[in-house]
């Protein structure tokens, strides 16, 4: 147990709160309860970044001043997070008087250690970036900044420079003792070889513009709005108690996108340490998270795509989405938040996964006559109850290191596992088989087991999702999870046995949306309207025999015999950028030509897991289109829901082509 500092970057007031600040504002509140529930001291600090010339422009565009200006836009920011359930310590705003003070102090000590000199600037500036630019990081002809695809102004000014390069090698050395210090590896990498090319001192005062906190001792020159924006991980904190989140023995997490790397491993730690920090004193991790395309577009604004995640939170509860956001993507890496695929999921793990094992194991209470948690001793375990435990501990064990390393789409899966586990505990149980043969004591085993996994599963969800956490509990007659500093709550074994503790009053805790619902929830959440993927052209089911035509439902032979099923042999297969369900599969089903085949197994299985297996192929299925070029001719067989597909196969003694009857 000890202290964990979790930071979002302070967004820029320039823009409203989307998808893409909800993640990474969802990410650091579901780490920081995982450091809660393990009995750590927490502090989560997020916030507003409020100067600079953009904004300084943006409020003579609006005909305000910059101060209306930003006290409007911050104030979306600041309400939205509660609406998504982030709990938030403090949410500063660089326009806060503490702030400059700490700022204003932090310039002083720099100065004072001879790391801030004045001269003269001439060069490119993006205001877009706020960044300074050299010529090989622009776009020719016209010095063009890639990321704003606008040209950058040439600058000529008096600045005050940090001496960025005297800390190179300190850093470079900095970066190899300490590896955790920029994760992830790739990005790392970026760091390494960006440092290692040189750097350059760096400007850090502007004259031009006034928005901004003035340098101490020269109010001609406002700072750099980097130097004033990262200082506020550490001015949040002051000098008081909280400073204790900022010592060798706290654990700092700054949670960054990747376009803001380099400012939080290259100028922060090197200002921390020009003003006196020690190395124990820097942060521990700067984590990088990819970017979100929305359902496989770039989010933009000038695409209107910017999925508000309020709206989304609105129709499906703040949980939902944060389970999204948290499990869709691995943390790190660049994702798509796609609308279908986000209600797929909700169906397949949270309603048919953790609900169903719920709504069973209440039901079977129920069905049994119990209104209370049964009893059980351990002595009368069998095999598969001391299966069941051994599960719990791998699975428990494997989300708790995943939550601790920054890994929450692995905690979740995990989490997954352990419910699934439970359920087929219950198919292998038979506690209904049990309760036939009068076996009273065997169900209450059964059902206690079933109630500790879903206790501890409760646990284990709430980092994610603390409302259905507490919905959960409650109708396990539990209190909602209040976690202590000092007190390990995570479930590193099953719960005890909770014998007599009444239940609560039972009910679907996750009701799953039938296609039409979904529809209608797409139809109400997708930002721009892209046609769904074509649905299989409904089956002419006109019945052939009169035979047929009597039992609704049932077809006759001849009809099934019009179906061509036959054996493919799929030849390669890849994932289809921007649709996170779908791969792409070339299959030989005894053509000349393998066939092009399109099918919803991405969540599931990994494209080169499928290389070489014989599957079974509806071969005369009319193409369907899924849009942009991709045409499936046929379909696979297979069961089960989307993440946890099974497919048919056959024995390789079959050659590709080989109808089945
Ligand atoms: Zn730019």
């Amino acid at each position: 147990m000890g202290r964990f500092y979790v930071t979002t970057p302070i967004y820029y007031v320039n823009d409203i709160p989307h998808v893409g600040h909800a993640y990474t504002t969802v990410i650091a509140d579901a780490v920081r309860r995982f450091h809660q529930v393990v009995g750590d001291e927490t502090y989560l600090l997020t916030g507003t970044d409020e100067h600079g010339q953009k904004i300084e422009r943006k409020a003579e565009e609006e005909k305000t001043d910059p101060k209306s200006y930003v006290d409007r836009i911050s104030t979306r920011f600041k309400d939205a997070w509660p609406k998504l359930d982030v709990v938030y310590d403090r949410f500063i705003r660089t326009t806060d008087p503490d702030h400059e003070a700490f700022v204003a102090e932090l310039w002083k000590k720099i100065a004072a250690n001879g790391d801030l000199y004045l001269g003269a600037y001439e060069g490119f500036y993006c205001v877009g970036c706020e960044g300074f630019k050299t010529d090989k990081e622009l776009e020719q002809p016209g010095n063009v900044c890639v990321l704003h695809k606008k040209p950058v102004e040439k600058v000529k000014e008096p600045t005050y420079f940090f001496a960025l390069k005297k800390y190179q090698e300190r850093l470079l050395d900095l970066y190899e003792r300490r590896p955790e210090l920029i994760q992830p590896e790739s990005r790392r990498n970026e760091v390494l070889s960006f440092v290692r090319a040189g750097l350059e001192d760096l400007s850090c005062s502007r004259t031009s513009f006034k928005w901004g906190i003035p340098v101490p001792g020269d109010p001609a020159h406002v700072m750099y709005v980097w130097f004033d924006a990262l200082t506020n991980y550490r001015s949040a904190l002051g000098h008081g108690e909280l400073a204790k989140f900022w010592a060798p023995n706290a654990k700092v997490v700054h949670l960054v996108g990747k376009d803001i790397l380099r400012f939080h491993t290259v100028y922060w730690p090197a200002f921390l340490l020009a003003a006196g920090y020690t190395e124990e004193e820097l942060p521990s991790v700067v984590f990088a998270h990819g970017f979100l395309t929305i359902d496989g577009d770039k989010m933009s604004k000038a695409l209107k795509n910017g999925v508000d995640p309020l709206k989304v939170a609105g129709e499906l509860g703040a949980d939902v989405l944060r389970y999204h956001l948290l499990r869709a993507v691995a943390f790190g890496q660049d994702g798509d938040f796609d609308h279908a695929a986000l209600l797929e999921r909700y169906n397949a793990d949270l309603g048919k996964n953790v609900g169903n094992l719920l709504n069973r194991v209440l039901g079977l209470c129920a069905k049994n006559g119990l209104t209370a948690h049964p009893a059980d001793d351990a002595a009368t375990d069998e095999p598969l109850d001391a299966e069941l435990d051994e599960s719990f501990r791998a699975l428990s064990a494997a989300a708790k290191n995943a939550w601790d390393e920054l890994a929450p789409h692995v905690a979740l899966e995990n989490t997954m596992k352990l419910s699934s586990a439970g359920n087929a505990y219950v198919d292998r149980a038979a506690p209904w088989a049990e309760a036939k043969r009068g076996n009273g004591a065997r169900v209450a085993k059964i059902l206690s087991r079933l109630l500790r996994v879903l206790e501890g599963l409760s646990v284990m969800l709430w980092p994610a999702m603390p409302k259905k956490s507490d919905a959960m509990r409650a109708q396990l007659g539990l209190p909602p999870l209040a976690p202590a500093v000092g007190v390990a709550a995570w479930p590193d074994a099953l719960p005890p046995v909770r014998a007599g503790l009444d239940l609560g009053p039972a009910g679907p805790l996750f009701p799953t949306f039938d296609d039409k619902a979904q529809k209608e929830l797409l139809d109400r959440l997708v930002p721009k309207s892209e046609p769904a993927p074509a649905e299989a052209a409904p089956a002419a089911a006109r019945p052939a025999t009169a035979d047929a035509e009597a039992t609704p439902g049932v077809i006759g032979y001849d009809d099934f015999a019009k179906v061509d099923l036959r054996v493919g042999l799929v030849k390669t297969c890849e994932k289809v950028p921007k649709k996170d369900k779908l791969l792409r599969l070339t299959v030989d089903v005894g053509e000349p030509e393998p066939r092009t085949i399109v099918a919803g197994l991405a969540l599931t299985f990994q494209p080169e897991a499928l290389v070489g297996r014989r599957v079974v192929v509806v071969a005369n299925l009319a193409p369907r289109d899924f849009g942009g070029k991709l045409v499936s001719h046929g379909m696979l067989l297979a069961t089960g829901p989307s993440e946890a597909l099974h497919l048919a196969t056959i024995d390789e003694a079959v050659a590709p082509g080989s109808r089945l009857k």
